[in-house]
């Protein structure tokens, strides 16, 4: 037992901290000496904390901070980690109380937050996209058949309130898929062709003085077409058109002369006429219809021309153009 010279009660020596005094412990107890030293603190509040936090002894707690965290990263994390897993209700009310006492401070953070890693967050959502696409397009397929109708009534008011934007989009889609739509309108034409035959014949049969005029006028307006044509189909007919002609090279050298012919026409003011220097319907060779076998000359001469021509040179010449043509 011993007597507290403070507060002067007898207590028993467990009562005592360990200290300097002849029994080695203090002389008072330790309720006095904790009662001293909560007074002392309070009353050297500001004095303690400037002499614990002097810049260098912050910069050397900062120091070992960084340090402590960058070889205990991995550790740090896994316990904040858990820890607000075991308390998300605690951190939840905690942040919230932090955002409702800052709100625009957090605003302001979280804007600029993001926009320096815009970058991070886009690739993550890319790829969280990716790895959720199939589900997602399960997700929409179910939720455009349970509100099929709905959809549609949106897009046709939103097709009707945009009818310019509407026509640009359908026409960038015939641009972008040629072949798809191509492809469809075959398939629907080749599903429906009774129904468009007949269509097509009611159309000519109500609308007979009108198509007479058009094609006359489009007659009218391609000679040259007109007379290629029915010349290809005469020399089809006959079998008169060799293969070299029917390239798209030799269609456009055939073309090219009866544009000749129609341009001749046209400033002298003279008729022309695209001919076959060897006739098709020849009495000793069969004359080719292709470009080395036709020329213009005016329509008075190609009327009366007849077949009086030396044939048997022609026809020599048209040999040499078809073995010619046949080793290129
Ligand atoms: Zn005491």
């Amino acid at each position: 037992m011993k007597t507290c010279t403070k507060c002067g009660a007898l207590k028993p020596l467990s009562e005592f901290h360990k200290g300097k005094g002849v029994d080695n412990k203090k002389a008072r107890c330790a309720v006095c000496c904790r009662t001293w030293n909560r007074e002392f603190a309070a009353q050297h509040r500001d004095e303690t904390w400037a002499k614990a936090n002097t810049p260098e002894k912050l910069a050397e707690r900062k120091a070992y901070a960084v340090k402590y965290y960058a070889a205990n990263r991995e550790k740090i994390k896994a316990r904040v980690k858990q820890y607000v897993q075991e308390n998300r209700h605690k951190v939840y009310l905690s942040q919230q109380r932090y955002r409702d006492k800052n709100e625009v401070d957090v605003k302001a953070k979280k804007k600029v937050w993001y926009y320096s890693r815009s970058d991070v967050i886009r690739t993550r959502e890319k790829v969280y996209r990716e790895a959720t696409k199939d589900l997602k397009r399960l997700y929409d397929t179910e939720y455009r058949i349970e509100n099929e109708a709905e959809l549609k009534e949106k897009a046709r008011v939103w097709r009707k309130e945009n009818k310019e934007q509407t026509r640009l989009a359908q026409k960038a889609y015939r641009e972008a898929n040629p072949g798809t739509l191509k492809a469809r309108k075959l398939k629907y034409r080749l599903e429906n062709l009774e129904a468009e035959k007949r269509r097509n014949k009611a159309y000519r049969k109500a609308n007979l003085d009108k198509i007479s005029l058009a094609n006359k006028a489009w007659r009218k307006a391609n000679p040259e077409k007109v007379s290629a044509y029915s010349q290809a189909r005469k020399a089809a007919r006959r079998g008169a058109t060799p293969a070299w002609a029917k390239t798209k090279k030799g269609k456009a050298e055939i073309r090219e002369i009866y544009q000749d012919s129609r341009i001749k026409s046209d400033y002298s003011g003279k008729q022309h006429h695209v001919d076959h220097v060897i006739p098709l319907q020849g009495k000793i060779v069969t004359g080719l219809h292709c470009a080395d076998n036709l020329r213009i000359s005016r329509a008075y001469n190609n009327m009366t021309k007849g077949w009086s021509f030396d044939q048997e040179a022609e026809s020599e010449r048209q040999l040499i153009i078809t073995l010619a043509k046949l080793v290129v």
